[in-house]
């Protein structure tokens, strides 16, 4: 207390209560005044105003203290948008310093937003005047980067200690592109990254309901020709590399809006819209096969793989993206069927077809047990005398209901559910079984005789093949040199040195080898010299036209390689008399064909052997 200046002080004084109160005081010095002699203190309680002061004090400093070690972003930005405060956190997301950002526009600051913060802030508000309300943004931060946020905003421009509203927010970018990356693999192929099956009918789904009538909307379905021995023979690794190298084939011959996908192991599904019709589409169909059958290179190896296509289209516009799929997947079956690497455009009538295969596929899964498979034998001839020197095994499925189907039905149906191994032992077990039958039964007209059966790639790969065939000879007393196994040329193609020591040690064991089909395949009269095999049969396209002089030339070419190699030649196919009489001059000694006898029942071809084609003087055998 100075003397002369009376001066108010405040003091927190303790009432007998017990509690605190503030009050004003101004205290006097009247020592000197005989009639008072001490110090007046001039007290008033000052206690409300004295709080609201200090909690004010206290509750900035506990804001402050929470946002400053807060891991969260926290803004204030006041209702003219202008940011008031920014805690430190902010400047690892945002780029800049908390300072810089002071008195900065919001939009200036969250640049790219998008954000109408006027309107973010107002219905922050307009909820319940200070509930907090979840925002989510992006923005592009100083370094340039794009930055997704997630922010709660509070209306505190009541309180005192902040003045405005609070954004609380969290660096959500990680999650967002977790968020996309989970999307998208929900959605396209993770091999090719194409669009995956569901995408793809989503979006043909939408073209078809966009579309009325001004266009023509088209799903071309792909499918890759003999895919599986690229992958049972080279290994998955190439194979998924050329499904990738040609995934990127089929993109890059799209158009801005078209969309391909990968809708199985070796199946591509292209959808397209396109204002000229039809005509547009067969063609970039047709190209998109002649792109996809350019050689690939992988591992310094050249491949080659071809695709068969089906067609539909949205002619009466009521289809949907499932219906338009199975129509082409329809079309494109028909396209395998007529020799593959063909485009077929779906028709209505093709329906029943494709039921047929499904059916079949389900029927085939009971026939070898059922016992439904017949072995069937066609005589193999000398092309001097006529007579039989031995002949092949053809199997046939003797089906419940629509009888007996040919091979070429069903075979590529159990190569495809990997029954084929179990079949191929079947036909190897019967042949050899019959041909038992006929040399103890028949005598010398069955002792020069070879049997002829044919093996699937698949069997070539399976390590069981050797034993299971010396198991089967063992078995049945037939001597191995009695047995021929017939390879189709275009096997060879694929994984050449596993074949070629697979092919090694089957003629180990004694037996012989033939290329079947030979000129069908892709390989050339050099290629085929490295493999070792006994003989070589001409495809029957070449026997059907020998009129022409072209095929005479190849027909020629062929039988002379053979000779060179020191292996025989049987011609297959052989209808007419005047083919049979052109291959003999060209000098094929062996034949097969249903101007000898179409393949036979087992009973009915001992009948031949016995009979005037019979093979009891017949030589040169297969
Ligand atoms: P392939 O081995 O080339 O058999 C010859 C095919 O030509 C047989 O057809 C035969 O019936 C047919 N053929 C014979 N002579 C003539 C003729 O003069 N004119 C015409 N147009 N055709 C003739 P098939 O029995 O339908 O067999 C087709 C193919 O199925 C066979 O061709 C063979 O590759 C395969 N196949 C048959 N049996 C088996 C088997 O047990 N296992 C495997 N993996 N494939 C088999
Ligand atoms: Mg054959
Ligand atoms: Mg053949």
């Amino acid at each position: 207390v100075r003397t002369g200046h009376p001066e108010a002080t405040e003091l927190r004084l303790r009432h007998v209560a017990g509690t605190y109160h503030w009050f004003e005081v101004v205290g006097v010095d009247l020592r000197t005044d005989p009639n008072i002699g001490g110090v007046v203190l001039n007290a008033r309680e000052v206690g409300d105003r004295k709080q609201a002061e200090e909690r004010l004090v206290l509750s900035e400093a506990r804001f402050k203290a929470l946002v400053q070690h807060s891991t969260d972003l926290v803004v204030v930005i006041d209702s003219h948008g202008r940011v008031r405060y920014a805690s430190p956190s902010v400047s690892e997301v945002q780029g800049e310093e908390p300072e810089e950002l002071l008195e900065r526009m919001a939009e200036d600051v969250f640049r790219e937003s998008g954000v109408d913060w006027h309107h973010a802030l107002r219905t922050a508000v307009a909820e319940d005047g200070g509930a907090a309300r979840v925002l989510e943004f992006g923005f592009r931060n100083s370094d340039g980067e794009w930055r997704n946020i997630e922010t709660t905003v509070t209306d505190l421009r009541n309180e005192r200690a902040v003045g405005g509203f609070v954004l609380n927010a969290r660096d959500i970018t990680d999650r967002k592109k977790m968020e996309q990356r989970l999307r998208f693999q929900a959605t396209h192929d993770e091999l090719t990254g194409l669009a995956n099956r569901s995408l793809v009918l989503d979006e043909l789904d939408g073209i078809l309901s966009r579309n009325h009538g001004a266009t023509t909307v088209a799903a071309i379905f792909l499918d890759l020709d003999d895919f599986k021995d690229v992958n049972d023979s080279l290994g998955h690794a190439v194979g998924d590399q050329l499904l990738v190298m040609m995934a990127d084939r089929i993109r890059s011959m799209l158009s801005f809006g078209d969309m391909a996908a990968r809708i199985g192991g070796d199946e591509f599904l292209v959808v397209l819209e396109r204002g000229h019709g039809e005509r547009d589409i067969t063609d970039l169909c047709d190209q998109l096969l002649t792109t996809i059958a350019s050689p690939y290179e992988i591992d310094g190896r050249q491949l080659s793989v071809s695709a068969s296509a089906g067609i539909a289209f949205d002619h009466d516009r009521t289809a949907t993206g499932e219906i338009l799929l199975r129509n082409a997947d329809t079309a494109m079956y028909r396209s395998k069927r007529g020799g593959k690497h063909t485009t077929t455009v779906f028709e209505p009538f093709m329906h029943t077809a494709s039921f047929d295969r499904l059916e079949l596929r389900a029927d085939l899964a009971v026939a070898l047990d059922d016992d439904q498979f017949v072995a069937h034998y066609q005589p193999i001839v000398d092309l001097a005398t006529g007579r039989i020197t031995g002949t092949e095994a053809l199997v046939r499925w003797n089906h419940p209901r629509r009888g007996l189907l040919g091979p070429n039905v069903f075979i590529p149906l159990a190569e495809e559910t990997g029954q084929i191994g179990r079949l191929g032992h079947w036909v190897l077990e019967r042949a050899c079984t019959d041909m038992a039958a006929w040399r103890s039964g028949l005598g010398a007209a069955a002792d020069h005789l070879t049997m002829s059966v044919n093996l699937s790639v698949q069997q070539l790969h399976d390590d069981g093949l050797v034993p299971a065939v010396l198991e089967v000879l063992d078995r049945t007393g037939v001597p191995a040199d009695r047995l021929v196994l017939e390879i189709t040329e275009s096997t060879l193609i694929t994984d050449t040195d596993k074949i070629r020591d697979r092919m090694e040690q089957l003629r180990a064991l004694g037996l012989r080898l033939a290329i079947d089909d030979f000129g069908t395949g892709y390989s050339s009269l050099g290629y085929i010299q490295q493999f070792a095999f006994d003989v070589l049969k001409i495809d029957r396209t070449f026997v059907d036209g020998l009129e022409r002089f072209t095929n005479q030339r190849i027909v020629t070419a062929v039988i002379e390689l053979a000779k060179e190699l020191g292996v025989r030649t049987v011609a297959e196919g052989i209808e007419q008399e005047l083919h049979a009489e052109l291959l003999r001059d060209l000098g094929c000694t062996l034949g097969q064909g249903y101007l000898y006898s179409r393949p036979v029942p087992a009973a009915e071809f001992a009948e031949l052997l016995v009979g005037p084609l019979g093979a009891a003087v017949a030589a040169p055998s297969v």
